[in-house]
């Protein structure tokens, strides 16, 4: 089995046969060894259904069926589960992704690439201002914050190397993180810009209500690459900075006490802010202290002995 094609289905009844049929015959003719594997993640609508129909009637599909709605990143780590092809190709079910595009993405693979992303150049019937505007300005902050030069981290129409994605653990919404996680390991990873159709039938699940949970994730996602493993660089940077302009203020309000003014009087608004300064430098330190035993207490948990060990003392016979 070379290639496993995956991808998730939420409410998507109108366009399961098509996309089906399309797929069956691009995959048919640029190789003889793939599957599918359809995740059909908590449908209210015929979808399961058209889906199991599909699955009678083909041994090369896998059909998962997850219980309830649990989302995209959840439906793709099902399907990564079952995967048995040495790649994956992760598409969308709304026939927005164009099957045809496939044997692009095998030809980066073949050429020894990790991930390979579909960059979404034109996107006709995506709002400009809700889709497309906030979707440019959360790939420009991606790229910025975590270094991997991509020009499309959102869309959903990629490739990876089955065993590395099997290393990267998916939970909340990271599946858009996928390119950047992967980059962490050292994967090497190739892009090449890809036309997306407009949606048909069904309705998008990705407004502007998304695009608010997701701004959080662009921030927490690359600090948490970064300092994940040594928390007090981060927390420890900013507090000290905070504790060294605190104490340059309050050692200057010092000598104007000493000088015989009225700190309390002249100089109020900055006794308050270095206050907060001294203080807040104080809080971040510790937040840096505590991560730092969240992670050495990680890392060292599996050697500990237990709390409640009794002390033995071994006494050789005769002593
Ligand atoms: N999807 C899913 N579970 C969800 C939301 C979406 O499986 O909770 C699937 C959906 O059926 C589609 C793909 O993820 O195949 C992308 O979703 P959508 O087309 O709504 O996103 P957009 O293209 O508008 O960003
Ligand atoms: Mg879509």
């Amino acid at each position: 089995m070379n290639y496993s094609v995956v991808i998730p289905f939420h409410n998507e009844q109108e366009n399961v046969v098509e996309l089906y049929r399309t797929l069956k015959e691009v995959m048919e003719e640029v190789c003889d060894a793939f599957e599918f594997i359809f995740v059909d993640d908590g449908s209210e609508d015929d979808t399961y259904r058209l889906l199991s129909e599909i699955a009678d009637n083909d041994r090369r599909v896998t059909l998962v069926r997850l219980r309830r709605n649990f989302g995209k990143t959840e439906a793709l780590a099902a399907g990564f589960e079952e995967a048995t092809g040495e790649f994956v190709i992760v598409m969308d079910g709304d026939l927005q992704h164009d099957p045809h595009l496939i044997p692009q993405f095998i030809k980066k693979l073949e050429l020894g690439y990790d991930v390979v992303c579909g960059c979404r150049v034109a996107r006709p019937g995506d709002s400009l201002l809700l889709k497309r505007i906030p979707s440019r300005i959360a790939n420009w902050l991606m790229a910025r914050l975590t270094g991997v030069e991509l020009h499309d981290f959102v869309g959903g129409f990629k490739a990876y190397r089955t065993s590395l994605i099997r290393q990267i653990p998916l939970y909340g919404e990271l599946q858009r993180f996928i390119p950047v996680l992967a980059a962490t390991f050292g994967a090497r990873i190739a892009e090449f810009p890809i036309e997306i159709a407009p949606r048909k039938h069904g309705r998008s699940h990705y407004g502007f209500r998304r695009a608010i949970p997701f701004l959080f994730d662009i921030v927490t996602i690359p600090l948490l690459l970064r300092f994940a493993t040594r928390p007090m660089h981060f927390f420890g940077t900013i507090g000290f900075g905070a504790m060294g302009l605190g104490m340059v203020s309050a050692l200057w309000l010092v000598i104007e006490f000493f000088r015989g003014v009225g700190v309390m009087s002249e100089h109020g608004p900055l006794l308050f802010f270095s206050t907060i300064l001294l203080l807040a430098g104080l809080l971040l330190i510790s937040l840096g202290f505590l991560g730092e035993l969240n992670v050495r207490h990680h890392y060292l948990a599996a050697q500990a002995p237990r709390d409640s060990e009794p002390l033995r003392v071994k006494r050789k016979k005769g002593q």
